[in-house]
């Protein structure tokens, strides 16, 4: 048996088809286009892809792009005068600090200080106790991403046993709690976990998101699984993998997320998506 794969980049497409259509539908009459100002501070490499790529998406779409990139030296308090700036600003509706951030600036205080209504990542503290309390508004965008490619296997999530490997705040956790509010039922595992073969072995649906290349085995993966690998890693041959040995465990799967190709491209289409839900959040304030 092979697993069916499941296409993150043609879910992503669909996405932003209809976010394109929506945003065309508003300017048609005459109103202002959703604005995302995706903010950069330094030049890490992966970070300058991924806000790039970020950057190209919201124009695809015809959102209005707000960017900043500031040096790697700015200091935590000229990023927080920024952020002041952009939660006041009238065409703004979501505010993304692509993290990690210099090591002189703490990332929390950076995440607390964005208003929660443009907070189109999903980290602020009140948008976690939202996902917390089962009232969800602008969830993280990797899990929700996921959550939408679940929805397209068709398969029902309520009652299955879900595993989720890696217990990040941007990852771990709101996946799990994502998979809990759909009603599986949640084992989460992290680096004090015992026996993670044998705990990847019970899920139905497994999601994996540690950071460290093929850590999880095909071996491990129970027959006829959901498997989504989160992780990127290039190794040094160049070569992108996930967190999940693709080969191996395809043969057991039911279903597989390939790497690139999966997670990564919804992760921004769930952005566009969220920063569509701001703008209509503050539309229907106004
Ligand atoms: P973090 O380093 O913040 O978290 C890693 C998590 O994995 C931690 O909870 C850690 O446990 C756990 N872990 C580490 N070692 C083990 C182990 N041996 N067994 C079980 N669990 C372990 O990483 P992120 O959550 O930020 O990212 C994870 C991966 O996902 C990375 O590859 C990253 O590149 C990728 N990613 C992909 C995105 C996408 O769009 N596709 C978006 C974001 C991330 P503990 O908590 O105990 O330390």
């Amino acid at each position: 048996m092979s697993a069916k794969i499941i296409d993150g980049k043609a879910v992503a497409a669909k996405v932003r088809g209809t976010i394109r259509k929506t945003v065309d539908q508003l300017v048609a009459q005459g109103k202002r286009r959703p604005g995302l100002a995706v903010v950069l501070v330094g030049e890490d490499p992966a970070s300058q892809v991924y806000v790039r790529n970020k950057k190209k998406a919201c124009l695809e779409v015809g959102f209005a792009d707000f960017s900043y990139e500031l040096p790697a030296d700015a200091s935590e308090k000229e990023v927080l005068a920024l952020i002041d700036q952009l939660n006041e600003h009238a065409e703004v509706d979501g505010i993304l600090v692509q993290l990690p951030v210099p090591d002189h600036i703490d990332p929390n205080k950076i995440i607390e200080r964005i208003h929660p209504s443009k907070d189109v990542d999903g980290f602020h503290p009140y948008n976690m106790g939202r996902l917390a309390t089962r009232n969800p508004q602008l969830a993280p965008c990797t899990p929700h991403g996921v959550m939408t490619l679940l929805a397209e296997t068709g398969e029902p999530i309520r009652g299955k046993n879900a595993v989720v490997v890696g217990a990040s705040n941007i990852v771990g956790v709101p996946m799990a709690l994502e998979l809990l509010n759909a009603r599986a039922t949640v084992t989460v595992c992290h680096s004090a976990t015992q026996d993670l073969p044998g705990k990847v072995g019970e899920a139905e649906i497994l999601v994996v998101g540690v950071g460290i290349p093929e850590m999880v085995k095909g071996e491990w993966i129970k027959p006829g699984a959901i498997v989504i690998d989160v992780g990127i890693n290039r190794l040094d041959d160049g070569r992108l993998v996930g967190d999940v040995e693709f080969e191996t465990a395809r043969e057991r799967a039911g279903w597989i997320t390939p790497v690139p190709g999966g997670v990564g491209p919804m992760t921004i289409a769930t952005l566009l998506e969220n920063t569509l839900t701001a703008y209509k959040l503050r539309e229907a304030m106004e």
